[in-house]
């Protein structure tokens, strides 16, 4: 049994993240151009043709940019919370689809699908558990804070995503506008650096051993200050990456490294 995972691209300029559990492929959203993914997963060995299933995790762009293209032209069926999967049709050319209601579990690709409900401001914005055999993965990105659902679902996970968005002094300090940087700072926005960090230390302390950052802001956020204020914050445990545990840090726009357990 394995289990891998490669974020192909992860920031609000587009997100998509492949997970392969026994050789079976499905990827988590789908917000990049075509050539860009079949590139990504090229650097994975694997083709798009064989990837067997999008889960979406909400409608915004970033995240479902090329889902419907990418459905149609290979023949890959999406999956997305009720609610998600209208609003996708509602913005997209999206043609059919699978939903689920009630973050009911199911399987796809061999795997078993665990979505759970996230904080963000979405009609209904979910992150995903993955379990290939024995083996778990979870991503939560797009989280305005670490809420007990989050937690309880990465809760010793193999292998964790989760949101480093941004830097609080550079989005306070930065040109955005003020209704955005609410939004951004809200409890349905994005995670910061800090709580971030706070989060990790929780979700090492549950036993999970490989953590990716990602969703890092390109505007508001760097990545030696994601990677360094969880260094920090784990440093200060007496925890050290690359000895007790893995901290990677997502690309924004290409393809990441892959991590395997
Ligand atoms: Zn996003
Ligand atoms: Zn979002």
């Amino acid at each position: 049994m394995s289990l891998s995972v490669m974020t192909l691209s992860s920031s609000s300029s587009g997100n998509a993240v492949l997970v392969t559990g026994n050789g079976r492929s499905i990827l988590i959203d789908c917000g990049i151009p075509v050539k860009r993914l079949k590139d990504g997963l090229e650097t994975a060995g694997i083709k798009l043709n064989d990837v067997e299933g999008i889960l979406l995790t909400h409608e915004h762009d970033d995240h479902i940019r090329t889902a419907a293209v990418v459905s149609e032209n290979y023949g890959i069926p999406v999956y997305g919370e009720r609610r998600t999967l209208a609003a996708v049709k509602a913005r997209t050319n999206l043609k059919g689809g699978f939903y689920f209601s009630g973050m009911k579990p199911f399987m796809l690709a061999g795997m078993e699908i665990r979505p759970f409900p996230t904080p963000h401001d979405a009609v209904c914005p979910v992150g995903y558990s993955i379990s290939a055999g024995d083996k778990r993965y979870v991503q939560a990105t797009d989280i305005g804070w670490f809420s007990p659902e989050v937690e309880s679902a990465m809760r010793g996970a193999d292998i964790v995503l989760i949101e480093s968005n941004h830097d609080i002094d550079m989005l306070l300090n930065g040109k955005y506008p003020p209704y955005l940087k609410e939004r951004i700072l809200s409890r349905q926005g994005h995670l910061s650096n800090g709580s971030c960090s706070e989060a990790v230390l929780k979700i090492l302390d549950s036993g999970t051993r490989n953590i990716i950052l990602g969703h890092l802001s390109e505007h508001n956020n760097t990545v030696a200050l994601a990677y360094e204020t969880t260094l920090e914050a784990t440093g200060k445990r007496g925890a050290v990456p690359g000895r007790d545990y893995l901290l990677a840090v997502a690309d924004a726009r290409k393809p990441g490294r892959g991590v395997e357990v």
